[in-house]
């Protein structure tokens, strides 16, 4: 027996005793599994909670996710970023109402095809709530199977990445699919930790895991090296009259595509250039309030920004003009732009 075996025949036990009590795991329903395994990507299980809970209330299944209006998604997935997966969870909302009679499908590929999901979500759709025998591998449980064997290669390419799924799947039980599932992503995500010492000495696989034997663990997985993120400069207008503040929509294609923003322009503009600025929108600047300075990373970008308040005497024609309750409740600003809210 090979240690992914002797892995695979004790995990369930202990994911029995040792489960995280999360809301998502309350039932297999399609529509909650996937929609938690979309907000889970790139965001910590804290923070969705609240996210899921929300989201559900407004939307609670896939003919309410299909028709919702665009302008509630982006305002539901508020602050979450990476807004083209609440874009993509409507895509695919639609599809089902449209192709496959408002049921979510349960084969492996029509899930797969369904936009925004890629093999990790279909993998963990179909074996969390159908019990197929389809793994699901994220940064959790690559992280278990690479320092399990010990494994160098570089879990970036595509092809290791296959082989250690098809490795997976050729041993994945007749029974308990979905269980093995969230019991390899448990072990990761607790206890087989992403930054910092894994917890080696509650761990199940201790007495097997080449990477713990070698105390090796901080060579694995492997990863391909990140290109450094190209910084941009921008000028960002927190503008206010009469109690309301100036908000434009971004175009629809792009970073933050269809969001709201604060006004702003490219480069690193200086005071008197900034109150130029203002008055050639048409806003007659009574002065500026303060300025701040504040970084913003995107996954390919570095937003450097020079914010400036103006108080304004002319609510130009050319923007949207917000009060705070309808910035609570009706546009969403995505975090670049919602960390300067006065
Ligand atoms: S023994 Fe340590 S390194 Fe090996 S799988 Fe468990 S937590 Fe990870």
């Amino acid at each position: 027996m090979d240690a992914l075996e002797q892995l695979i025949e004790i995990l369930p036990d202990w994911f029995g005793a040792n489960r995280r009590d999360l809301p998502w795991r309350r039932n297999r329903e399609p529509y909650h599994v996937w929609l938690s395994e979309i907000m889970l990507q790139q965001t910590r299980v804290e923070a969705v909670k609240g996210y899921y809970a929300r989201f559900l209330a407004a939307l609670p299944d896939v003919p309410a996710l299909a028709s919702a209006d665009p302008e509630l998604l982006h305002k539901l997935w508020e602050g979450l970023g990476y807004y083209a997966r609440v874009r993509n969870l409507q895509k695919a909302a639609q599809v089902i109402m449209n192709e496959h009679g408002g049921v979510f499908p349960r084969d492996y590929h029509a899930v797969r095809d369904l936009p925004g999901i890629g093999d990790y979500t279909a993998g963990a759709i179909c074996s969390i709530c159908f019990d197929q025998p389809t793994p699901a591998l994220d940064g959790n449980v690559l992280r278990v199977l690479t320092r399990l064997s010990a494994d160098s290669r570089c879990t970036d390419e595509p092809a290791v990445k296959r082989e250690l799924r098809d490795r997976l799947a050729a041993r994945y039980p007749a029974k308990g699919a979905g269980t093995l599932t969230q019991a390899l992503m448990e072990l990761g995500a607790t206890v087989c930790l992403p930054n910092g010492e894994p917890k080696c000495g509650t761990c199940p696989a201790a007495s097997f895991c080449a990477a713990h034997a070698a105390g090796s663990w901080q060579a694995y997985p492997v990863r391909a090296k990140k290109k450094a993120r190209r910084p941009e400069r921008l000028t960002v207008f927190v503008l206010s009259c009469g109690g309301a503040l100036a908000l434009r929509k971004r175009k629809n294609s792009g970073l933050l595509a269809g969001l709201w923003e604060f006004p702003n322009v490219p480069g690193r503009l200086e005071p008197q250039e900034a109150l130029d600025q203002a008055a050639a929108w048409g806003l007659r600047p009574r002065g500026l309030e303060k300025q701040l300075e504040r970084t913003h990373i995107f996954t390919h970008v570095q937003w450097e920004m020079r914010c400036y308040y103006v108080n304004c005497a002319e609510r130009a024609a050319g923007f949207t003009w917000a009060n705070e309750a309808a910035l609570d409740e009706q546009y969403a600003l995505p975090t670049a732009f919602r960390m300067f809210r006065p």
